[in-house]
């Protein structure tokens, strides 16, 4: 009790008994006193395990939704801030404007302003402009994201009714010049986040939809999911459209969110001309759709290290930078320390991927180390401390280093040495 309070051991106790009763119920054996006092303190141990365990990435996936997205800016969140006050006047501020003056120079919109995600963003722009009115939308645009964001059921949310046009693979421009015949509040376009389409496919170009929706005097919007504002063949990989040479074809706004390609913390982001961003300030879903200080800190400090040129100081960005060769000595690195301690390790290239919907079917050079075995060799991986979630490939277990920091290897040698060390894994062509 000392050690653990008195709380928690009563609960540990009480679960030991409860499971004991169950045993007796089902006519099983019912466990000796020392029985359950080990369980209870198995329990305790459980109980002592962090809510959310820290991971090291060795998926290869930079941006894993599973694993908390982009790697963020974490600056000190001290226990008071000038949030949502003027220091000079001495009166109340306005909590969001440090960020959105921020967005606002970066990417050179009229206005910008920020929720809690992109789902988040897209409810509010519906809900503020198109409730009860319809939004059309290409059949080949209609996406389901993970973990439930399914376009047509977010608009049924918002209160807005889908009007779709085109067909899965060809939409023209005739498509949507029909459609604005209906007087919809708005035409949507939406990033193919998570897949591609290809072969007998047809998409008007964005400069032409934004002709057409101005010319019957209705809003563009497009939801741009990743993020992108960099040239991504910087890194690698093809060019993809930026925020920046959207909001140049003049559409009326553009949300994304923060934690994709942007590197920062989960959040919404919603650009574009005062006469779309305005009736989101008013909307009273506005409020409930806040970020926390912490994440406005974390985007606040992404944001002046884009502004500042010190792309590199944004940890996903710093994992992009960094030279295939380095990846590669580090991998030869670890393999040799694991050997050392009898773990069967080899070197190998891989392809690691950006994740998070941005880049669908597009791959960058990344080196790791194969551990052969399955399963149970990803499971032990997973039960370290902290725990390395790997890949599984083909009778072998990859640890992929892109998504690890440089200054995380010794950590990573030592999770990986502890979970399969000691011999248990038996050495096997280790060869490069
Ligand atoms: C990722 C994504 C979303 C959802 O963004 P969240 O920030 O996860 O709510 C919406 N639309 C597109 C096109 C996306 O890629």
């Amino acid at each position: 009790m000392a050690s653990f309070g008195r709380l928690r051991v009563r609960d540990v106790v009480r679960r030991a008994l409860t499971s004991a009763r169950r045993d007796l119920l089902a006519g099983r054996e019912v466990p000796s006193f020392e029985a359950l006092v080990d369980r209870a303190l198995a329990l305790l141990a459980q109980a002592g395990t962090p809510a959310y365990p820290p991971v090291l990435n060795a998926t290869g996936v930079l941006i894993h939704t599973n694993l908390g997205r982009a790697p963020r800016l974490s600056p000190h969140l001290p226990a008071y801030l000038a949030l949502e006050f003027d220091l000079e006047a001495g009166e109340r501020g306005e909590r969001l404007s440090p960020v959105s003056e921020r967005l606002v120079r970066y990417f050179g919109c009229e206005a910008a302003t920020v929720v809690t995600n992109n789902a988040a963003a897209l409810v509010l722009l519906l809900s503020a402009h198109a409730a009860g009115r319809s939004v059309v939308v290409s059949r080949g645009e209609l996406i389901e994201i993970g973990g439930s964001f399914r376009l047509p059921e977010i608009m049924a949310a918002a209160g807005a009714s889908l009007l779709e046009v085109g067909c899965t693979n060809r939409t023209h421009v005739a498509d949507y010049e029909q459609a604005l015949a209906q007087e919809p509040a708005a035409l949507l376009v939406v990033h193919r986040s998570n897949f591609n389409l290809s072969g007998f496919v047809a998409q008007p170009p964005l400069a032409d939809l934004v002709a057409v929706a101005h010319r019957h005097g209705v809003p563009i919007w497009v939801d741009q999911g990743s993020g992108c504002h960099l040239d991504l063949a910087a890194y690698g990989l093809r060019r993809e459209t930026t925020v920046r040479e959207i909001l140049a074809t003049e559409v009326d706004a553009v949300l994304f969110s923060a934690d994709k390609l942007l590197g920062g913390p989960q959040a919404g982001i919603v650009m574009g001309r005062s006469s779309a961003l305005e009736p989101l300030r008013q909307h009273p879903l506005r409020r409930a759709l806040r970020p926390d200080k912490g994440v406005l800190l974390s985007l606040a400090a992404t944001l002046d290290a884009f502004l500042a040129d010190r792309t590199e100081e944004v940890p996903l960005y710093r994992l992009l930078g960094e030279p295939v060769s380095r990846v590669r000595a580090r991998a030869r690195r670890l393999a040799n320390r694991l050997h050392r301690s009898g773990v069967a390790a080899s070197v190998t290239p891989t392809r690691a991927v950006l994740g998070g919907g941005t880049t669908p079917d597009q791959t960058l050079a990344s080196w790791g180390i194969a551990i052969p075995g399955g399963d149970e060799v990803a499971l032990r991986l997973r039960r370290a401390t902290p725990a390395v979630v790997a890949r599984r490939e083909e009778g072998r277990v990859l640890v992929d280093l892109r998504a690890i920091f440089p200054e995380q290897d010794r950590e990573l040698a030592r999770a990986v040495q502890a979970a399969l060390g000691g011999g248990r894994v038996s050495a096997s062509a280790a060869t490069e």
